[in-house]
């Protein structure tokens, strides 16, 4: 060893020396005020890790020694901060400034404000789930939607299960299991998170029969695929993509009147469940639930935190006669749902009575319908507020489009303002890294160098915490 080695050893163990035991951390009053809130557990990793931070900064030093002192209000600051850390939820809350509705990442729909006190109402406190009150004994947790749903659609029966994909599983598992479904090769749809209809099958343990091509399917294609073993005829809403060109396929009416189809169930899969016509908010037509069934499919499903603006869930709505048996499934045990997705989805149900009252107060339908007017007027007060700001970017209104996201309506522009954001003094990766991890965790998009806020999906009120972060980062 030389002498300056030496030298730099003595040094790292006098700095080693001035390192607080984990013991002296505890001991301080400010830390003995955060045992009073806060986990011991978290508060001994927290100070076992700053602590080997520090001791790693004194090996990776070695010229610079002598003007290392540990400021033990910092370091008691670092252990508070990093305990808080620790004790966060995972899961937060994020502003969704990317303009994509149904954003499946950023958790689908937002309830509405209006649901909020049914909620918590009911989450907090007991109820009569499974219990009848009038009677005075045991009750269905299904029945609870029941009512609402039939008004809405016009079924005959209705059952709620814990998503879309668990909707199509029970449904299968109990109308085809050992048979055999028809399927056109043009419906054979994956969403995301790979549900795949084949894969459902499989679970579902009922064989697919599949008919036509990707383009076209003609009716005879489905007589094709008759046999003895024949359970159901399924088809799928294609809700995330589009066969555009030469296309044909098999609407339900068409199949209903065939002699050879009369005793097979026939049913869709919505994905989306709409129960408003969007074609008079100027937006695309979209398959409703009531017209699917008035068209005569005997079983529909559809998920409530699509388009309809509600809690996750599956809904299936059809002839009792199928929707009794599914009841009777040990299936629909494991795939029950929640009181709080119980009271969640009939409050927005609820608002669908009066369409209006839907259109207005549902976040998803009102974001999806949002006039470019209101959109503009809207990004006008961001863009006033940021350029009030002055700080070191570009910043402009412009004209883009959102979507409404979800695998729904994927070919609907949705004409829109954005407030772009372009900085002088560093890149735009950097900021929104830096906004993605600010308090708020604005989600937004960057496009050809410039960072987007698409005015759509973010609300009034949360343009002060935009502001807040902004002047953050820039100062
Ligand atoms: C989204 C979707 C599903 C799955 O619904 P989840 O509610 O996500 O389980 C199934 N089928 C179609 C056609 C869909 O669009």
């Amino acid at each position: 060893m030389n002498r300056s080695t030496g030298g730099i050893d003595l040094k790292k163990r006098e700095a080693f020396a001035k390192l607080p035991s984990v013991d002296k951390v505890l001991a301080n009053q400010k830390i003995q005020d955060l045992l009073k809130n806060y986990p011991r557990e978290l508060i001994l990793e927290a100070t076992r890790e700053i602590i080997q931070s520090k001791r790693k900064e004194i090996i990776d030093k070695n010229d610079d020694l002598d003007s290392f002192h540990i400021q033990e209000d910092v370091l008691i600051n670092d252990v508070i901060n990093s305990t808080k850390n620790k004790f966060q939820l995972s899961i937060k809350k994020v502003i969704n400034a990317t303009g994509i509705v149904i954003h499946t990442n950023l958790g689908r729909s937002k309830l509405s404000p209006k649901v909020q006190d049914e909620l918590v109402n009911i989450a907090f406190g007991y109820s009569n789930l499974e219990y009848n009150l009038s009677k005075g004994k045991r009750g269905s947790r299904y029945d609870h939607l029941v009512d609402i749903i039939k008004r809405l659609t016009g079924a005959e029966d209705v059952l709620i299960v814990n998503n879309n994909a668990a909707a199509v599983l029970l449904v299968l598992n109990t109308i085809a299991k050992d048979g055999e479904v028809i399927v056109s090769r043009g419906e054979l749809v994956e969403v995301g998170g790979s549900f795949r209809i084949s894969s459902i099958m499989e679970l579902g343990s009922g064989k697919l029969v599949e008919v036509g091509s990707t383009n076209k399917t003609h009716i005879q294609d489905y007589k094709g695929g008759l046999s003895e073993e024949t359970k159901a005829i399924m088809k799928v809403h294609t809700s995330n993509y589009r066969i555009l060109g030469f296309t044909e396929s098999v609407g339900i009416e068409e199949l209903k009147q065939e002699e050879e189809f009369k005793n097979i169930p026939i049913i869709e899969d919505l994905g989306s469940g709409v129960f408003v016509d969007l074609s008079k908010y100027g937006l695309t037509y979209e398959p409703t639930v009531i017209d699917s069934l008035k068209k005569g499919a005997d079983i529909v499903t559809f998920s409530g935190d699509k388009m309809l603006g509600g809690p996750q869930a599956g809904i299936i709505v059809g002839k009792k006669e199928y929707i009794e048996k599914m009841k009777k499934n040990q299936l629909t045990r494991a795939l029950r749902v929640d009181k709080m997705t119980i009271a969640a989805l009939e409050a927005t149900l609820r608002m669908y009575l009066d369409e209006e009252d839907a259109i207005r107060n549902i976040p998803t339908l009102k974001m999806i319908t949002c006039s470019l007017k209101e959109l503009d007027k809207k990004a006008d007060v961001l863009l006033n507020r940021i350029q009030a700001l002055n700080i070191d970017a570009d910043i402009q209104k412009e004209k883009n489009v959102s979507q409404v996201g979800g695998g729904s309506m994927p070919l609907e522009k949705l004409d829109t303002y954005t407030v772009t954001i372009k900085p002088n003094k560093f890149s735009v990766s950097y900021l929104e890294k830096r906004l993605r991890n600010s308090d708020s965790h604005i989600i937004g998009r960057i496009n050809e160098d410039k960072y987007i806020l698409d005015v759509r999906t973010i609300e009034e009120n949360e343009f002060d915490l935009i502001v807040k972060e902004l002047k953050l980062i820039f100062n």
